[in-house]
Protein backbone atom coordinates (compact mmCIF):
# COMPACT_ATOMS: atom_id res chain seq x y z
CA UNK A 1 0.00 0.00 0.00
CA UNK A 2 1.48 3.50 -0.86
CA UNK A 3 1.73 5.74 1.84
CA UNK A 4 -0.46 8.40 1.17
CA UNK A 5 -3.11 5.72 1.36
CA UNK A 6 -3.07 5.42 4.87
CA UNK A 7 -4.27 8.51 5.11
CA UNK A 8 -7.49 7.65 3.56
CA UNK A 9 -7.65 3.85 4.82
CA UNK A 10 -7.82 6.03 8.75
CA UNK A 11 -10.22 8.36 7.18
CA UNK A 12 -12.46 6.23 6.05
CA UNK A 13 -12.39 3.99 8.72
CA UNK A 14 -12.73 6.51 11.34
CA UNK A 15 -16.45 7.61 8.91
CA UNK A 16 -17.51 3.90 8.73
CA UNK A 17 -16.55 2.91 12.62
CA UNK A 18 -15.73 6.12 14.28
CA UNK A 19 -18.65 7.89 16.37
CA UNK A 20 -18.71 11.21 17.48
CA UNK A 21 -19.89 11.96 20.53
CA UNK A 22 -19.77 15.70 21.31
CA UNK A 23 -18.22 18.30 19.05
CA UNK A 24 -15.23 17.74 21.33
CA UNK A 25 -14.40 13.86 21.80
CA UNK A 26 -14.53 10.84 18.89
CA UNK A 27 -14.61 7.88 19.71
CA UNK A 28 -12.49 5.11 18.03
CA UNK A 29 -12.67 2.32 20.31
CA UNK A 30 -13.75 0.12 18.11
CA UNK A 31 -10.24 -0.37 15.90
CA UNK A 32 -7.90 2.17 17.42
CA UNK A 33 -7.61 2.25 21.64
CA UNK A 34 -10.05 -0.62 22.86
CA UNK A 35 -10.75 -2.79 20.22
CA UNK A 36 -7.38 -2.83 17.88
CA UNK A 37 -7.46 -3.30 14.22
CA UNK A 38 -4.26 -5.25 13.57
CA UNK A 39 -4.01 -5.00 9.95
CA UNK A 40 -4.36 -0.58 10.19
CA UNK A 41 -2.11 -0.62 13.16
CA UNK A 42 0.20 -2.22 10.39
CA UNK A 43 -0.02 0.40 7.90
CA UNK A 44 0.14 3.31 10.41
CA UNK A 45 2.74 1.92 11.64
CA UNK A 46 4.45 1.64 8.33
CA UNK A 47 3.53 5.19 7.78
CA UNK A 48 4.92 6.44 10.68
CA UNK A 49 8.35 4.69 10.14
CA UNK A 50 8.45 6.13 6.48
CA UNK A 51 7.81 9.94 7.33
CA UNK A 52 10.80 9.40 10.03
CA UNK A 53 13.43 6.70 8.62
CA UNK A 54 15.85 9.36 8.33
CA UNK A 55 15.64 11.45 11.35
CA UNK A 56 18.07 8.51 13.43
CA UNK A 57 15.32 7.99 15.50
CA UNK A 58 16.26 5.15 18.20
CA UNK A 59 13.20 4.76 20.79
CA UNK A 60 9.19 5.27 20.14
CA UNK A 61 7.56 6.47 23.50
CA UNK A 62 3.80 7.00 23.73
CA UNK A 63 1.28 7.15 27.06
CA UNK A 64 -1.07 3.73 27.94
CA UNK A 65 -3.33 2.82 26.68
CA UNK A 66 -4.39 4.20 23.70
CA UNK A 67 -1.07 5.01 21.98
CA UNK A 68 0.26 1.72 22.71
CA UNK A 69 -0.52 0.13 19.17
CA UNK A 70 0.34 2.29 16.68
CA UNK A 71 3.35 2.98 18.47
CA UNK A 72 4.25 -0.54 18.68
CA UNK A 73 3.68 -0.91 15.07
CA UNK A 74 5.66 2.04 14.01
CA UNK A 75 8.79 1.00 16.60
CA UNK A 76 8.37 -2.82 14.74
CA UNK A 77 9.00 -0.84 11.19
CA UNK A 78 11.84 1.19 12.78
CA UNK A 79 13.43 -1.69 14.36
CA UNK A 80 13.72 -0.04 17.56
CA UNK A 81 12.51 -0.20 20.98
CA UNK A 82 8.71 1.06 22.30
CA UNK A 83 8.33 2.73 25.67
CA UNK A 84 5.09 3.26 26.85
CA UNK A 85 4.77 6.01 29.90
CA UNK A 86 2.39 4.88 32.67
CA UNK A 87 -0.39 6.98 34.15
CA UNK A 88 -0.06 4.63 37.78
CA UNK A 89 2.93 4.37 39.23
CA UNK A 90 3.36 0.24 40.04
CA UNK A 91 5.15 -1.16 43.16
CA UNK A 92 7.82 -2.80 40.68
CA UNK A 93 8.89 0.99 39.33
CA UNK A 94 11.96 1.92 42.21
CA UNK A 95 12.98 5.04 40.18
CA UNK A 96 10.60 6.71 38.04
CA UNK A 97 11.01 10.15 36.78
CA UNK A 98 7.83 12.27 36.98
CA UNK A 99 5.27 14.55 35.17
CA UNK A 100 1.86 16.00 35.68
CA UNK A 101 -0.55 16.22 33.11
CA UNK A 102 -4.46 17.36 32.85
CA UNK A 103 -6.10 14.26 30.89
CA UNK A 104 -8.42 15.67 27.84
CA UNK A 105 -11.06 12.95 28.34
CA UNK A 106 -11.31 12.41 31.93
CA UNK A 107 -11.10 15.77 32.48
CA UNK A 108 -8.45 15.00 35.64
CA UNK A 109 -4.58 15.57 36.42
CA UNK A 110 -2.49 12.49 36.82
CA UNK A 111 0.86 11.33 37.05
CA UNK A 112 2.81 10.33 34.08
CA UNK A 113 5.75 7.67 35.35
CA UNK A 114 8.59 6.12 33.30
CA UNK A 115 11.26 3.83 34.61
CA UNK A 116 14.76 6.30 34.71
CA UNK A 117 17.03 4.37 32.95
CA UNK A 118 14.42 3.16 30.25
CA UNK A 119 14.94 6.12 28.40
CA UNK A 120 18.34 7.28 27.83
CA UNK A 121 20.44 10.89 27.28
CA UNK A 122 21.31 9.46 23.81
CA UNK A 123 18.01 8.71 22.71
CA UNK A 124 16.68 10.03 20.12
CA UNK A 125 12.93 10.25 20.68
CA UNK A 126 9.75 9.74 18.17
CA UNK A 127 6.09 10.52 20.54
CA UNK A 128 3.12 8.80 18.83
CA UNK A 129 -0.12 9.28 19.94
CA UNK A 130 -3.58 8.19 19.25
CA UNK A 131 -5.11 11.44 19.56
CA UNK A 132 -3.58 15.35 19.13
CA UNK A 133 -5.85 17.70 21.31
CA UNK A 134 -4.72 20.29 23.73
CA UNK A 135 -0.97 19.06 23.69
CA UNK A 136 -0.98 18.14 27.31
CA UNK A 137 0.58 14.73 26.92
CA UNK A 138 2.94 15.67 24.49
CA UNK A 139 4.14 18.43 27.31
CA UNK A 140 4.47 15.53 30.06
CA UNK A 141 6.42 13.47 27.10
CA UNK A 142 8.47 16.12 26.57
CA UNK A 143 9.12 16.86 30.36
CA UNK A 144 10.09 13.57 30.83
CA UNK A 145 12.54 13.24 28.58
CA UNK A 146 13.97 16.81 29.55
CA UNK A 147 14.74 14.81 32.93
CA UNK A 148 16.33 11.91 30.92
CA UNK A 149 18.23 14.54 29.02
CA UNK A 150 17.05 12.67 25.91
CA UNK A 151 16.09 14.71 21.77
CA UNK A 152 12.35 14.71 20.94
CA UNK A 153 12.99 14.07 17.38
CA UNK A 154 9.20 13.81 16.45
CA UNK A 155 5.69 13.53 17.01
CA UNK A 156 3.46 11.29 14.72
CA UNK A 157 0.03 11.34 15.72
CA UNK A 158 -3.06 9.56 13.94
CA UNK A 159 -5.62 12.04 14.69
CA UNK A 160 -5.93 15.32 15.66
CA UNK A 161 -8.68 18.05 15.84
CA UNK A 162 -7.19 20.92 14.35
CA UNK A 163 -8.98 23.50 16.16
CA UNK A 164 -7.48 22.55 19.39
CA UNK A 165 -4.19 23.69 20.66
CA UNK A 166 -1.93 20.65 20.40
CA UNK A 167 -0.60 21.56 17.07
CA UNK A 168 0.15 24.78 17.56
CA UNK A 169 2.41 23.82 20.97
CA UNK A 170 4.51 21.33 19.06
CA UNK A 171 4.95 23.91 15.82
CA UNK A 172 6.00 26.38 18.16
CA UNK A 173 8.72 24.17 19.87
CA UNK A 174 9.90 23.75 16.46
CA UNK A 175 8.91 19.79 16.68
CA UNK A 176 8.49 17.78 13.25
CA UNK A 177 5.09 16.58 13.42
CA UNK A 178 3.11 13.94 11.07
CA UNK A 179 -0.70 13.53 11.39
CA UNK A 180 -2.18 10.97 9.32
CA UNK A 181 -6.05 12.35 9.92
CA UNK A 182 -6.85 15.91 10.93
CA UNK A 183 -10.56 16.41 11.88
CA UNK A 184 -11.74 20.15 11.10
CA UNK A 185 -15.11 20.18 12.70
CA UNK A 186 -17.24 17.45 14.08
CA UNK A 187 -21.16 17.06 14.44
CA UNK A 188 -23.79 14.57 14.27
CA UNK A 189 -23.96 15.74 10.76
CA UNK A 190 -20.31 13.87 10.38
CA UNK A 191 -16.54 15.17 10.04
CA UNK A 192 -15.31 17.88 7.75
CA UNK A 193 -11.52 16.90 7.31
CA UNK A 194 -8.44 19.17 7.25
CA UNK A 195 -5.54 19.45 5.28
CA UNK A 196 -2.41 18.65 8.04
CA UNK A 197 0.13 21.11 7.25
CA UNK A 198 2.96 18.72 7.47
P1 LIG B 1 -4.08 16.23 24.64
O1 LIG B 1 -3.17 15.82 25.75
O2 LIG B 1 -3.38 16.54 23.37
O3 LIG B 1 -5.03 17.33 25.08
O4 LIG B 1 -5.04 15.00 24.35
C1 LIG B 1 -4.49 13.85 23.81
C2 LIG B 1 -4.85 12.64 24.61
O5 LIG B 1 -6.22 12.68 25.03
C3 LIG B 1 -4.67 11.40 23.78
O6 LIG B 1 -3.63 10.63 24.35
C4 LIG B 1 -5.99 10.68 23.83
O7 LIG B 1 -5.87 9.54 24.64
C5 LIG B 1 -6.96 11.63 24.47
N1 LIG B 1 -7.90 12.24 23.52
C6 LIG B 1 -7.96 13.55 23.15
N2 LIG B 1 -9.01 13.79 22.35
C7 LIG B 1 -9.63 12.60 22.18
C8 LIG B 1 -10.80 12.20 21.44
O8 LIG B 1 -11.51 12.98 20.76
N3 LIG B 1 -11.11 10.87 21.50
C9 LIG B 1 -10.39 9.97 22.23
N4 LIG B 1 -10.78 8.69 22.19
N5 LIG B 1 -9.29 10.32 22.94
C10 LIG B 1 -8.92 11.62 22.92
Amino acid sequence: MKRGNTMEELKRIIEEKGKVLSDQVLKTDSFLNHSVDPVLMDHIGRDFAGHFRDDGITKVITIESGGIAPALATAMHLGVPMVFVKKARPVTMTAPLTATVHSFTKNRDYELCVEQGLIKAEDHVLFIDDFLANGDAFKGILTLLDQAQAHLAGAGICIEKSWQHGRKTIRDLGIPLYVLASVKSMSEDGIVWDEPDQ
